[in-house]
């Protein structure tokens, strides 16, 4: 929707969010903006006309009847040395909804047009002053939940990915200079493209594909949060601990074992990392359907969890049950945190038992009851996040998202059935440049070169209006 409107109209929206604020912005883009905004702008001192990149302080007039709209600073930007690369001009008045709506209403009659989501990012797209990674980056920017998140956002906005995008493909454009000038020019034998070369220039390629591929798992708990599951068997007191982390009622915490028979999902920000806490059912032998559902839901979440919280009560001994979930969760080889829960009353449990039958030193003793220990137990979490080098892994980290990964396993099976074919002696020179051409064309899309229009139209329809 958003490509199909007239890039060069002028367009205008409020950019701030609603609500009562100390200030608020009215942004304008396009050939109109400057004399829009001279129309309805009466400056306290000096000349009516707008200068590039000047600040002027002044009021909003309604131009019908004189009436005075706000106070207001205004900011005039000349193309191209802007956002969009049009003239866009910047109202900042009282934020709050009046003020913002009356000046936006007092524009939009002056001939602009009221902005879709995201069409301003879009201009900037379309005038190639960003990419569409780039874009992508400014929408992550807004939505980000956290440091760690906003900081991955931020590499890609700076050209994280396009950088490795442009190497990729001048390293395929490489590949092609011999093979078309053969092609075009000689049919001598001794003019073949060197096969190894060649073969070793693709298989260049696929390891960088792969490595961007896996970048996309790694950046995973940045973008999506780490996810971490509270298991244990019933009453040890997960429902307690989450609780006591979220530092609210959530789940419904009961002494009947198997209550919690669903996984329960909450969010918690812990030094700048996103913890998606899960709540699970007990891994014992389902007794009936409901708790059937629980536990298949819960042995998922654990498979798919980054972090695992063994809850462990200290005031009972050990039995089946526990060795069975020790059992579940050494198997998953993930980082773990184990804790004794309910240190408030009398143990049964020795420490120093527990460490010789699980094998996990330092279990963090707690209770969900009074908060005690809750704080270390916290820390030992983002100790074993970074340790299971979910944080602070080797190197910068690339950001690659859903979107860009499925390209990249496109260009990957492209580029993979060219080099199974030339093995097989099969694919002769001509098409094994026109499929080198369609890769390079695939991996186009992720900047934003060769991406249908209805990607673009999705991408751009989840900004908020007046980005
Ligand atoms: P879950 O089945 O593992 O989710 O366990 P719950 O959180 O529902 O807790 C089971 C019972 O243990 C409830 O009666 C809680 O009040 C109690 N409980 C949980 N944590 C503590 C604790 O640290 N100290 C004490 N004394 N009781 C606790």
């Amino acid at each position: 929707m958003v490509l199909r409107v007239d890039p060069q109209d002028t367009i205008a929206a409020i950019a701030t969010p609603y609500g009562e604020s100390g200030i608020g912005i009215v942004r304008i883009s396009g050939p109109e903006a400057a004399p829009i905004a001279e129309n309805i702008f009466r400056p306290r001192r000096g000349a009516p006309q707008l200068c590039s990149h000047q600040i002027r302080y002044g009021e909003v007039i309604d131009p019908k009847g004189g009436e005075t709209i706000d106070e207001v600073l205004l900011t005039f930007m000349a193309a191209p040395r802007t956002y969009t690369r049009q003239d866009i001009v910047e109202i900042s008045c009282h934020g709050g909804f009046w003020p913002l709506k009356r000046i936006l209403e007092l524009v939009l009659r002056q001939g602009a047009r009221e902005a879709l989501p995201g069409e301003f990012t879009k201009r900037a797209f379309l005038s190639g002053r960003i990419d569409l990674t780039q874009a992508e980056a400014v929408l992550d920017i807004i939505q980000a939940r956290t440091d760690e998140g906003l900081r991955l956002a931020e590499e890609q906005l700076r050209g994280g990915l396009t950088k490795e995008i442009a190497g990729l493909r001048e390293r395929l454009v490489g590949l092609l200079v011999p093979i078309e000038a053969f092609i075009d020019f000689s049919e001598e034998e001794e003019d073949k493209p060197p096969l190894g070369a060649v073969t070793a220039g693709l298989r260049g390629a696929l390891a960088t594909i792969e490595r961007l591929i896996a970048a996309h798992e790694e950046g995973e708990p940045y973008r999506d949060g780490v996810r971490a599951a509270i298991v244990g068997k019933a009453n040890a007191g997960k429902s307690s601990l989450l609780n006591r982390l979220l530092e609210r009622e959530r789940a419904i915490v009961t002494a009947i074992p198997g209550t919690t028979t669903d996984v329960i999902e909450e969010a918690l920000n812990l030094s700048g990392v996103l913890i998606r806490l899960m709540d699970m059912a007990g891994l014992r032998e389902p007794r009936n359907e409901v708790e059937q559902e629980g536990v298949r839901l819960a042995r998922e979440r654990l498979a798919e969890s980054h972090l695992i919280i063994l809850v462990m009560d200290r005031s009972r001994p050990l039995d089946e049950e526990d060795r069975a979930i020790f059992r579940a969760v050494a198997a998953r080889g993930k980082p773990v945190v184990p804790v004794l829960n309910k240190v408030d009353i009398p143990p049964y449990l020795a420490e120093t038992a527990l460490i010789r039958e699980t094998g996990w030193s330092h279990p963090y003793p707690i209770s969900a009851l009074t908060g005690e220990g809750i704080e270390e137990m916290k820390r030992g979490m983002v100790q074993a996040i970074i340790a299971g080098r979910l944080k602070q892994g080797e190197g910068e980290l690339i950001p690659v998202n859903l979107r860009h990964k499925l390209v990249l396993e496109r260009a990957r099976d492209v580029l993979d059935k060219i080099l199974v074919n030339r093995q097989q002696e099969e694919l002769p020179w001509d098409l094994t440049a026109i499929e080198i051409r369609r890769a390079l064309a695939i991996l186009g899309e992720i900047v934003g070169e060769t991406t249908p229009e209805e990607v673009l139209d999705t991408i751009f329809s989840q900004f908020c209006i007046g980005k």
